[in-house]
């Protein structure tokens, strides 16, 4: 069936500026990190992106390794853009990164000109687009300087092939110094991409206030703790959850009995506060306005309505989050 977006979705979500940028941001993005590989069905991943859209969802993040197997991610995300979403391309934010092994020889990963140049051509013609909006080197390169990855960033701003440029996985330190070289080449660095959730605090260790002073934007990946800090584990490892499947990026072992009872107890918060976990956890992220987005993955078209009604209830009292502190100390 041919699909048609809903009407009322620019009323349903709100929208960040991105840093000191022109861009703004939906406060709730889709990562395809998990759910949209070759060993995915196609129908599930394509009924999540549209209902994102509907819902107002017009960032889509991906990586050149997403998958499994690599690649493939970026592959399905063409085929929905070529079944479905060519009228919307101008209203889409589509995102991709390279930095991770993607394929062998010494050009296949880091950030050498060599590599992240020849990454984004390949994504391109996977996902089948002209362009990215963002295109983000992964994680840092200890052995490359900074100013090669940074110069190779901006020359596919001025190729045509980016609009803005990111960084993802990168120190404090890191990230100051990339934004000085960006800002001189005349590309200003849009985004910082850290992993951020109330179990994963580290930006908060000098990351966001350099953002903040740089006028960088920022988007949390991993908000949910890549589904610990939802109802998922509550009773049990579920057969369908990321923690009983074939992801290496979530294992049994971290859902322990003393993780799942400080869940338990956010969980009653949550529900004292009207919302589902996984909205509080959201909304905690974005408490505050420091984050620009939060970047959720979703196995399911339910999961993607739940985050983007976490906007409903953004606000937190300071005994709130005392206790949220607390549960998690
Ligand atoms: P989340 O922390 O949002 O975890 C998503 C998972 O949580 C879902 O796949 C689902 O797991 C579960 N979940 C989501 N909503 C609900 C709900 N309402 N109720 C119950 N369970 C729910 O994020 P991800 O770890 O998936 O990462 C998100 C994105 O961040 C990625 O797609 C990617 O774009 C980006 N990322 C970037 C990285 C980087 O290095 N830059 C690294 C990692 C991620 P289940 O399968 O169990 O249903």
């Amino acid at each position: 069936m041919v699909y048609v977006a809903d009407d009322k979705r620019y009323e349903m979500m709100t929208y960040r500026r991105c840093g000191k940028s022109g861009l703004k941001l939906p406060a709730i993005s889709l990562g395809l990190w998990h759910n949209f590989g070759g060993i995915d069905k196609y129908e599930n991943g394509r009924a999540m992106v549209r209902r994102a859209f509907d819902l107002g969802i017009t960032h889509f993040d991906l990586a050149n390794n997403y998958g499994p197997p690599a690649g493939s991610a970026e592959e399905t995300f063409g085929r929905i853009l070529r079944d479905d979403f060519m009228p919307y391309r101008d209203e889409m934010i589509i995102s991709t990164k390279a930095g991770y092994y993607m394929w062998p020889g010494p050009y296949g990963e880091w950030g050498s000109k060599k590599y992240l140049v020849s990454s984004l051509d390949q994504s391109l013609t996977r996902m089948g687009l002209d362009y990215v909006d963002i295109y983000y080197h992964h994680r840092p390169d200890p052995d490359t300087p900074l100013e090669e990855t940074m110069a190779a960033l901006d020359l596919l701003v001025r190729q045509g092939k980016a609009l803005y440029v990111g960084i993802s996985n990168y120190s404090p330190e890191m990230a100051l110094e990339a934004s000085r070289i960006l800002k001189s080449l005349g590309t200003p660095c849009l985004i910082h991409q850290p992993q951020y959730s109330m179990m994963a605090r580290q930006p908060e260790q000098g990351l966001l206030q350099i953002l903040e002073e740089e006028g960088i934007g920022s988007i949390a990946f991993s908000p949910l703790n890549k589904g610990i800090l939802t109802d998922r584990y509550l009773n049990g490892i579920a057969p369908d959850s990321r923690a009983a499947g074939p992801s290496v990026f979530l294992n049994q072992g971290e859902i322990t009995e003393e993780v799942i009872a400080k869940v338990s107890r956010l969980n009653d918060m949550a529900a004292k506060r009207g919302q589902k976990l996984s909205q509080m956890a959201l909304a905690w992220t974005l408490r505050g306005g420091k984050v620009t987005s939060a970047l959720i993955g979703a196995s399911k078209v339910s999961q993607i309505e739940d985050a983007a009604a976490a906007i409903n209830n953004l606000s937190f009292t300071d005994e709130e989050l005392a206790q949220i502190d607390r549960i998690l100390a």
